[in-house]
Formats: C-alpha cells, structure tokens, sequence
C-alpha cells in the first residue's frame, strides 16, 4: 500500500497475570490507506479491541504491556511517544467511538457541554464559540433540532442519537483516523443501518481514515473497501472486502462466512465452527486454528503459518489456503 495512514508493524500485547505471561497479540501486521475503511474481524477475545487501544494509546497498562512492534501514523511511531505528546494525538489525530455510549458519556452533563469541552481542552476556545461549535458538530451528525436539544442530558436522548453524540465528540477535532469499535451493536437493525450511513458519509466528507471493529460481515461488507481477519491475537487473512466475501482463502473466514444466517437455513440448525477460541494461557501448537479446522494436517499442528501471499494485494496465514479456497469456490459453483 503507497503512503498509508496508518501502519501497524509487528505489533506484540501480552497480559501479565502475577508471574505468567499471556500473549494476547502476536506479530501483528496491517496498514489503513488514507480516506479508506478498514474492517476488522474476528471473535471475541481475537485481540480487535486490545489492538484499537493500544493505537489509541487507552491500553491498561499493567496489566497489559507492548512487547515489541511500531504503530506508525502519518511515518511517526506512537509507541516512541512520551505520554504528554500522545495525548496530543489523542481526539486531535485519532479518536475512538465505543459500543456502548450510555456508559461513555458523562451521564450528569448535557451534551453540548461535553463536545465543547474539547473545542475548550484542544482550542482553546471561549464557552460561547465551544458550545457554537459544538452544535454544529451535533448539527453534522444529523441530531434533529440539535440547537434545542443540546442542553438535554445522554438520558434524553435514544440510543442511536446517543451513538451520533459519541460520533460528534470524536469527530469535533477532525481526526485522521477514526477507530470504530463494535458502534452499532447495541442498536437495533434499523439504527444500526442510519449509524453505518453516517459513518460512511463523515468518512467520505472528511477524507478521513476508518477502522471499525466488528464481529458482523454484514457490518463490514456495509461500508469497508478492506478487511482484516483476527484469529488468536493474529492477522488470518487481510484482503479487499469485495474478494473476501467472494473467495476467502482462510479457513476460519470461510467458517465466518458460513455461519452467517440467510434463507436457506430456514428451519435449520446455523452453521457454526466447532469448538471454542483458544484461550490467552493455552494456546495451541503449530497453527492457533488447528483444533477447529477441518484442512488441519500435521504440518499444521506443528509448524505456525506465516502470511502468505494469495494474490498482489491479499494474504492469508495458512499452510493449505489454495486447497480451502478450490473447495469454496467449487462448492458455490
Ligand atoms: Fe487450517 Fe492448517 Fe490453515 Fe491453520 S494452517 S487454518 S489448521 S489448514
């Protein structure tokens, strides 16, 4: 990719528990382009969430620790930052929206106050032109009669509107990168949908840079141009989103893709991918997938698959992804 944004380069978390050490993230390698999605997928405990924090500089430390690795923006490792010059990076360069905006919000602040706050901490901004500013940000985010409504408290607001004052908060210092982490799974479908709208439309008006955290393909499919597949603190597949949901090389995407509900399983059991994540203590041999994967061979239960390349802009970590890939596909024909 030719100047990205955002580059994360061998990017190692482990989690200290008393004298153990639990990897939770391994030898992780992606980059965001500017002005473009990226999804990020997997399931729970992959590692999407720790990965966002530690690039947001929010990662609890202890008990978790960076072992090694770079976080590049714009060329400049944040990892080599002192504290005082990342919080300047933080909102100003990268900001966060959460899943649950009820709980991000101070519940005891109208909403106004807590944007033009920012505009006050970052600006330097008087009170009148902060709160101005403000409900014009709640104004971009489509909050209806938002100059009205901007005294009002989180409470007062319904979950979607709360998720659009979480999005205006985050984009009130016009960052470059916005991380995304799961921010419609709480919502019902509908706001679900009007959120990823508005995601995209800030994204493509700012010409700013998009990461969003899901579990949900359809989530990613809705607004990504690129995706990256977490499994076990590791990158499993990172492809343009489009060939990905066409012909996934990886195993554990194919397993995704199929265990997403559509008509014909009317009636039916879902598919799913047997068995459970690995946990961070106990981590297989060889391939994290093993014990799930059905093209599992010996070489896989021995020897890590590194990233391979599938085609000049697609990679994927597996010792057999042609053969997963052929079936797939002779299996859709
Ligand atoms: Fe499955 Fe082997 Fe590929 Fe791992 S390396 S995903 S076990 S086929």
């Amino acid at each position: 990719m030719s100047n990205p944004l955002l580059e994360v380069k061998n990017l190692g978390i482990e989690f200290r528990s008393g004298e153990r050490r639990l990897p939770a993230v391994q030898d992780l390698s992606f980059s965001i382009a500017r002005g473009s999605t990226l999804a990020v997928l997997g399931e729970s405990g992959c590692g999407k969430s720790i990965t966002a924090k530690a690039i947001m500089g929010i990662l609890p430390t202890p008990p978790a620790r960076i072992t090694g690795g770079q976080i590049l923006l714009d060329g400049t490792d944040l990892l080599g930052l002192s504290p005082k010059a990342f919080r300047k990076v933080q909102g100003a360069e990268i900001a966060m929206v959460f899943q649950d905006a009820l709980s991000a919000l101070n519940p005891v602040v109208p909403v106004v106050r807590q944007i033009a706050e920012l505009y006050r901490i970052h600006r330097g901004a008087g009170r009148r032109d902060a709160e101005t500013a403000a409900i014009d940000m709640m104004k971009a985010v489509k909050i209806p009669d938002a100059a009205n409504r901007a005294r009002d408290y989180p409470f007062q607001f319904s979950g979607g509107m709360r998720q659009r004052i979480m999005i205006a908060m985050a984009l009130a210092l016009e960052p470059k990168l916005l991380i995304a982490d799961e921010p419609t799974t709480a919502l019902d479908v509908t706001v679900q949908a009007q959120i990823l709208d508005l995601l995209a439309e800030l994204q493509q008006e700012r010409d700013m840079s998009l990461m969003l955290i899901t579990h949900d393909l359809g989530v990613a499919a809705h607004i990504a141009e690129e995706a990256l597949v977490m499994y076990a603190g590791g990158a499993v597949e990172q492809a343009p989103i489009a060939e990905l949901l066409d012909r996934p090389a990886h195993p554990y995407t194919i397993g995704l893709l199929g265990s997403i509900p559509g008509p014909e399983h009317r009636g039916a059991d879902l598919p799913t991918i047997p068995g459970l994540p690995p946990q961070l203590a106990n981590r297989p041999s060889g391939c994290g997938f093993h014990p799930r994967c059905r093209f599992a061979t010996d070489l896989c239960r021995t020897k890590a698959p590194h990233e391979l390349q599938v085609s000049a802009d697609r990679t994927a970590a597996c010792h057999h992804w042609k053969e997963a890939m052929d079936e797939y596909q002779a299996a859709g024909a």
